[in-house]
């Protein structure tokens, strides 16, 4: 599968970067993160739809759309290195949404409790994004892959924001009602 790679890759990553170990790791963990990101467009709705709060919804509904991106910047990375998009099974983020459920299984319908731990959930899988992208566009400006660190670049801005909007909204809203029940 590795020669597979290196051969498509040709043309696009010099053969000397394809070879290289480092660039290996780095695509392997392109697919890890391509296969998070597809998991959670299938998963953000089922945790909206669970959620409570009305601005707990929009905010979870607003990143989905940003998620869909997310897919696709991966993708267009993936075209500028002469790959195929390939997804790998991330065990991490399979076991931060099966968390996430467990939350949703455990608190009552309608509560803000409920909010409270859907938040939280949700920064677990926000926190591991912006690691993921903050060292993979590292990686890609060290290898001069300059469009993709651009693409990895736009999306840890989102995750990070989100990540604040989820903050604001604990704070503002949700922990008060949730410590109230
Ligand atoms: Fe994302
Ligand atoms: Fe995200």
């Amino acid at each position: 599968m590795e020669k597979e790679q290196t051969k498509k890759a040709k043309g696009k990553v010099s053969e000397k970067m394809a070879n290289s170990k480092f660039h290996s790791l780095f695509v392997d963990n392109l697919k890890d993160i391509y296969w998070a990101e597809k998991h959670l467009v299938k998963e953000l709705p089922k945790m909206s739809a669970s959620a409570t709060s009305n601005v707990l919804k929009e905010c979870i509904d607003d990143h989905l759309e940003e998620t869909k991106e997310h897919v696709s910047r991966l993708e267009k990375a993936f075209e500028h290195l002469g790959l195929e998009p390939e997804a790998k099974k991330c065990e991490a983020m399979a076991g931060l949404v099966k968390e996430a459920h467990e939350l949703i299984d455990e608190t009552q319908d309608d509560s803000m409790v409920r909010d409270c731990g859907i938040i939280l959930a949700a920064q677990k899988v926000e926190h591991y994004e912006i690691a993921t992208y903050g060292s993979l566009a590292a990686w890609a400006q060290k290898m001069k892959h300059n469009n993709v660190a651009k693409l990895l670049l736009s999306t840890l801005e989102e995750e990070k924001n989100v990540d604040e909007k989820l903050t604001e909204i604990a704070d503002d809203d949700v922990n008060e009602q949730g410590a109230e029940e």
